[in-house]
């Protein structure tokens, strides 16, 4: 563990009151070791300011609609009833919405004419509506910015990939984990997506690749992953409602297979012992980011409250739960977490808790030009992963869909905010 030492002291001799300047080089390992906390997170007013962590939810300012997807199909039919209508339409609705993704009355022909407006009304409110949809990687990739029935705005983003099509869904609006490499993380929480408002964008994203709107004709959405803004795990609740929705079979759900669903967190430990208790297969992602607790407690605020060892005991106590194996997301930062020996304690820790139970995503970061936040040079790229490779960990590099459209988390929302905000004081 002499690594964790070197890390350490690197960190114990610039955490005093007065803030580096220059960069730092370890001492036996001759490379330039940058920390998080060499610059002020973005926005901050202090020099000293550092990211603030907030498990807090605001209260909404007035719930979203109740609708079809935040109910089980016996919630669905008790909802019908209460509202004077026959609860054996429940059925029908569910398959329109969840078989052929639509919630237009128009479109149920088999539902009785009279009754059809009341019955999307009462179960099938809009919920999401699109304020901008910008297209890149020549239109395999869609990125959108919706607006809620309360005027915030969250982000998805489709991409058509040679052998399978994946949403990455937002489950909040803004985020509380305030990660400082993390566009979302910097705008904090706004409020929780109800799981309608999660399905919402996964229904939208399913009839436009049905429609043929990604480039290369119609295409069958098959995965969800859940890396657009917000911890899911925050929001747990409405995100294992909308994990059902996905899964489960029509007339409940989409009926997508569990495999090709990910939930990502940032460690919330006890939250992933629950989610293995779920019955519910999906992938878990870890954004794990360092292997050591020097360097994650400064870069990932969670990291305060559960350490690299127990989130990594709970990811490997997932895969056991659920025989899914774990990935484990890492985001190369130049100069802060992609030395080569941290390849090698990343490996030493899988490795230790067994074989073939994790993977690891490389992503190079989404760079905040001007600032620390930048990626790893494409040689110390390849070093890293030839050395989780070679001590026997699977590793595929994250390919970057989307940078040219704000592709990263917050990203979209964050620039369409400061437009915005420049149009107003103009
Ligand atoms: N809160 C969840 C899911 C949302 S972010 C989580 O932390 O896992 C999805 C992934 O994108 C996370 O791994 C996150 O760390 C990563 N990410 C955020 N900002 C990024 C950036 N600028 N460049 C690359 N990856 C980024």
């Amino acid at each position: 563990m002499s690594n964790t030492h070197d890390a350490t002291r690197a960190r114990g001799r610039h955490s005093g009151p007065t803030r580096p300047t220059a960069p730092r080089r370890l001492a036996d390992r001759g490379r330039v070791q940058v920390l998080p906390t060499d610059q002020p997170p973005e926005g901050a007013t202090s020099p000293d300011a550092r990211p603030r962590l907030s498990f807090a939810v605001p209260p909404a300012r007035g719930k979203a609609p109740r609708h079809l997807a935040d109910l089980d199909m016996a919630g669905r039919k008790r909802a019908l009833r209460d509202a004077g209508l026959p609860a054996f339409r429940a059925d029908q609705l569910s398959r329109h919405y969840f078989s052929h993704f639509t919630r237009d009355a128009a479109d149920m022909t088999d539902l009785p004419a009279a009754q059809r407006e009341q019955l999307c009304g009462e179960l099938l409110p809009d919920l999401i509506h699109e304020v901008r949809a910008l297209r890149a990687d020549g239109g395999r990739t869609i990125k959108h910015l919706w607006a809620l029935h309360d005027g915030v705005r969250v982000e998805s983003v489709l991409m058509r990939y040679r052998d399978r099509t994946t949403l990455c869904v937002s489950s909040q609006a803004g985020c509380g984990m305030a990660c400082p490499f993390c566009a979302t993380g910097q705008m904090g929480l706004t409020r929780n997506l109800s799981a309608g408002e999660i399905v919402e964008q996964i229904r939208h994203a399913a009839a436009l690749s049905e429609a043929g709107g990604l480039t290369g004709g119609p295409a069958r959405l098959s995965n969800v992953v859940f890396m657009g803004m917000g911890e899911p795990m925050v929001n747990y609740k409405n995100v294992v409602a909308a994990l059902h929705r996905i899964i489960d079979p029509a007339p409940e759900g989409f009926g997508l297979s569990a495999r090709g669903v990910t939930v990502s967190t940032v460690g919330l430990v006890p939250l992933i012992r629950k989610l293995a208790g779920e019955g519910l297969p999906v992938t878990l992602a870890v954004s794990l980011h360092a292997p050591d607790d020097e360097l994650r407690d400064a870069l990932i605020p969670v990291n305060s409250k559960w350490k690299v060892g127990e989130l990594l005991d709970a990811a490997h106590d997932y895969f056991e739960a659920t025989g899914r194996r774990v990935s484990i997301e890492y985001a190369l930062i130049k100069d802060m977490n992609d030395h080569a020996w941290r390849a090698r304690l990343l490996a030493d820790e899988l490795n230790r808790r067994g074989h073939g139970w994790a993977h690891v995503n490389p992503i190079p970061l989404n760079p905040t030009p001007g600032s620390i936040w930048t990626c790893s040079e494409p040689g110390v790229q390849d070093l890293f992963v030839d050395t989780l490779r070679r001590a026997g960990i699977t590793t595929t590099v994250r390919d970057t869909r989307g940078s040219d459209i704000d592709g990263a988390c917050g990203q979209l929302a964050t620039e369409a905010l400061n437009q915005e905000r420049a149009a107003h004081t103009r």
